[in-house]
């Protein structure tokens, strides 16, 4: 059989530990056999970037901006113990943080939806896609302890020579209080927007988006307008002609709206409500293995990547010669994400129905009952029909079903 060609290289953005190792196995046995797989390698594991001194990430970032699609295997963010266990000489920063800053753009993550593994939520029959904004609000707070009474004030100098001052609370109790000072900037929530519904054409899913503007009657409103604007001025019609909605309402109206619908949506969240909401639909969906996170930026680069970590336990594991089951399920859909995208972007069908085939044989896996440990002892089928199977029996089975199709 002829092996699938490609016309431009993906960005391959290689990690660290056990979703390294994983990494290459899906590669020999799902990518390389069947296609003639195109990509520009940067080596992202922590002892490239201690070599370059973090220029290789810097440099892949840059590489995505140029091709415009990129993989990514899951990466060590330094802590104490990483600079220590490495040998490095600085804490480098978050990969994904430094990727972020240059692409700038929203996160997408979306949950895989496989029969026996229920969502706790059982009218979620279609998958929720959280988009959090990756930028300001509480992440980028000043705060201050205030442990004494006095005033607190809001104060804006304009470049135009104006002030804006406003009284945040006059502490009068002995013990004072705390103050916290946030931002967001203009320019990064209409990415945001934008983003949200380039993404929701792109996917055909209507957009919910969702803040409390009726407490935060000028921070949380701008947001609402913003997405309002952007909406009317540059999306309105399109969406009309792909037969979508945009729906805005408050937060908390939303999360009851969620609890109660099928599913099928973009949920546009602010940072921190991303933050919580992307960890508990990950949870309630079953598995964060089961996890897609994808990188859109304003200026239509992508990024796709595993929601989850290294999975570090095991990769002790498996450096002591044991086996691990490891779930490649979320790095198999970021490899099948960035081809299909590249197969849309290149026009090679091949390539996209190559990576469907993939998907689905992947599904097919599972809901045949092969399936890693961290599902099987959340699956809901009978007992007797379930193989707990190792990492690399797993992938060679979705080879075997990939096969089949192929
Ligand atoms: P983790 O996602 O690796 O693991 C969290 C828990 O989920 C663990 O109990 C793990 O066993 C389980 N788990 C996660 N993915 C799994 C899979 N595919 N199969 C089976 N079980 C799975 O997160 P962590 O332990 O907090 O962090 C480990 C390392 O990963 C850290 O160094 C951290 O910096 C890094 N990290 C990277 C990313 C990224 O690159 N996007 C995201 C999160 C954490």
């Amino acid at each position: 059989m002829a092996k699938i060609q490609m016309t431009t290289p993906l960005v391959e953005m290689d990690g660290d530990e056990m979703t390294r190792v994983l990494w290459q196995i899906i590669k020999d046995e799902l990518l390389l056999p069947f296609i003639d797989l195109k990509t520009e390698y940067y080596d992202l594991g922590l002892e490239e970037r201690e070599k370059t001194k973090d220029q290789v990430t810097v440099d892949s970032a840059n590489a995505t901006k140029k091709y415009g699609v990129a993989v990514k295997c899951a990466t060590i963010t330094p802590n104490a113990a990483r600079v220590k266990e490495y040998n490095l000489s600085q804490m480098w920063k978050s990969p994904n943080g430094t990727i972020r800053a240059i692409l700038d753009g929203t996160v997408f993550r979306a949950p895989i939806l496989v029969k026996g593994i229920e969502p706790y939520v059982k009218n979620w029959t279609k998958p929720i896609t959280i988009a959090r904004h990756a930028y300001g609000d509480v992440y980028k707070g000043v705060e201050m302890k205030c442990f004494q009474p006095g005033t607190a004030k809001l104060v804006f100098e304009g470049a135009d020579g104006t002030k804006q001052e406003e009284v945040i609370m006059k502490f009068t109790e002995p013990e004072g209080g705390v103050i916290q000072g946030m931002h967001n900037r203009c320019n990064s929530i209409r990415s945001f927007a934008r983003s949200c519904f380039n993404y929701a054409l792109d996917t055909k899913q209507d957009v919910w988006f969702a803040t409390k503007d009726t407490i935060s009657k000028k921070y949380d409103h701008t947001f609402k307008d913003i997405f309002q604007e952007v909406f009317d001025t540059e999306y309105k019609e399109k969406f009309e002609a792909a037969g979508l909605t945009y729906f805005y309402t408050l937060i908390d109206d939303i999360v009851a709206r969620v609890i109660r619908s099928e599913g099928g949506y973009i949920w546009a969240c602010k940072n921190y409500d991303g933050d919580v909401m992307s960890d508990m639909l990950a949870t309630a969906f079953g598995s964060l293995a089961m996890m897609t996170s994808v990188l859109v930026s304003p200026d239509g680069n992508y990024e796709y990547e595993a929601a989850h970590g290294t999975v570090q336990r095991h990769y002790y594991q498996h450096l002591e010669g044991k086996q691990t089951s490891t779930n490649s399920v979320a790095t198999i859909f970021a490899w099948t994400g960035a081809l299909n995208k590249r197969g849309e972007l290149d026009k090679l069908p091949e390539l996209c129905t190559f990576a469907k085939k993939l998907e689905a044989a992947t599904i097919k896996t599972i809901e045949d009952g092969y399936m890693t440990k961290d599902l099987a002892l959340i699956t809901t089928m009978d007992a007797e029909k379930v193989h707990k199977v190792n990492s690399t029996e797993f992938i060679q089975a979705i080879r075997k079903n990939l096969e089949a199709t192929l």
